[in-house]
């Protein structure tokens, strides 16, 4: 009788090999145009490093998790960003909202973002806490 064992064992050693090394594909699924936070992935917040909470005036710079507010008027094509809050000053819900204007409210890290000798503050990871 012979001893079949070593033939399937090296058999299953090749099969083992996966094509680890290969470059994962492109994820281009993403990316999509409906989606609100999208819009503010990588919204400029302001020129330089620091952005002040709005409540506390504390400075608030790249890795800190802010709140931010957004507003867009019929009217215009993208949001602006009209307040950055740190996290103990972070609203809860939206309130001053308006007619013809959109709010949204979001959480986000900060990021900085540069290009050649000047830099500026972007909001990182957005995500969406309340809109009216
Ligand atoms: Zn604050």
């Amino acid at each position: 009788m012979t001893d079949s064992s070593v033939w399937l064992a090296s058999v299953c050693e090749s099969d083992l090999e996966s094509p680890d090394g290969q470059p994962q594909p492109t994820r281009t699924e993403i990316h999509h145009p409906c989606l609100l936070e999208q819009q503010f992935e990588g919204a400029r917040i302001t020129a330089g490093e620091i952005v002040p909470c709005k409540d506390c005036s504390d400075h608030l710079h790249e890795g800190h998790p802010v709140s931010g507010r957004a507003c867009r008027y019929s009217d215009e094509p993208t949001y602006t960003i009209a307040a950055v809050y740190c996290a103990g000053c972070a609203p809860t819900k939206l309130t001053e909202t308006a007619n013809g204007r959109e709010d949204v409210l979001l959480d986000a890290d900060l990021g900085l973002a540069m290009a050649g000798q000047t830099h500026w503050t972007i909001l990182v990871e957005p995500t969406i806490v309340a809109t009216a």
